[in-house]
């Protein structure tokens, strides 16, 4: 029977956490849906188009994956995209605690399971909100994110003066 798992998430921006999860997920299931929050009351970085277009160059080599908009219930997207797996990564005890939480919750919803890769331990700190804070200021991800990203990052927040 064909495996469809769903990891969902806002990339924004994607990062080389989100990349090592998605290229690990992609090889353990037929298929691999990956849904870009498209909350309308939330503030994104970076728009849905974008977020999207950035998910896709990053994981060319991925043969697998289907990148699509989502808002909602996860429950949902993954009926919609038919999805018989959730997929997370898990980074710490930090994160734990809300996976673990939304993880029964999903699985009371409609009975789907959660599935848990560990985050690559050169890769837990990296996170999306630690990406934008440092691009605020100026500061170079090229170290957390794919290279367009970093670029549009940079084009968004020009390299801060020394001093
Ligand atoms: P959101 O942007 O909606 O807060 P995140 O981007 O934080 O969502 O996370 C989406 C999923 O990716 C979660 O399962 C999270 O644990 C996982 N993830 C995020 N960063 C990493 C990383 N560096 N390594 C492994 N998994 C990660």
């Amino acid at each position: 029977m064909a495996r469809t798992a769903i990891y969902a998430g806002s990339f924004d921006p994607v990062t080389n956490g989100h990349v090592d999860i998605i290229t690990r997920g992609a090889r353990l299931f037929d298929r691999l849906v990956v849904a870009v929050g498209n909350n309308p009351t939330k503030k994104y970085l970076f728009d849905l188009e974008t977020r999207t277009q950035m998910i896709a160059e990053a994981c060319t080599e991925v043969p697998n994956l289907e990148v699509v908009p989502f808002r909602g219930l996860l429950v949902d997207a993954a009926r919609k995209y038919d999805a018989d797996v959730v997929l997370r990564g898990l980074r710490a005890l930090s994160d734990f605690d809300l996976e673990f939480r939304n993880g029964l919750a999903n699985r009371a919803l409609s009975g789907i399971e959660t599935f848990f890769l560990l985050a690559d331990p050169s890769l837990i700190y990296v996170s999306s909100s630690l990406v934008r804070e440092i691009a605020m200021y100026g500061g170079d991800v090229s170290g957390f994110v794919p290279g367009p990203v970093a670029e549009a990052v940079r084009r968004l927040y020009p390299a801060a003066p020394p001093g």
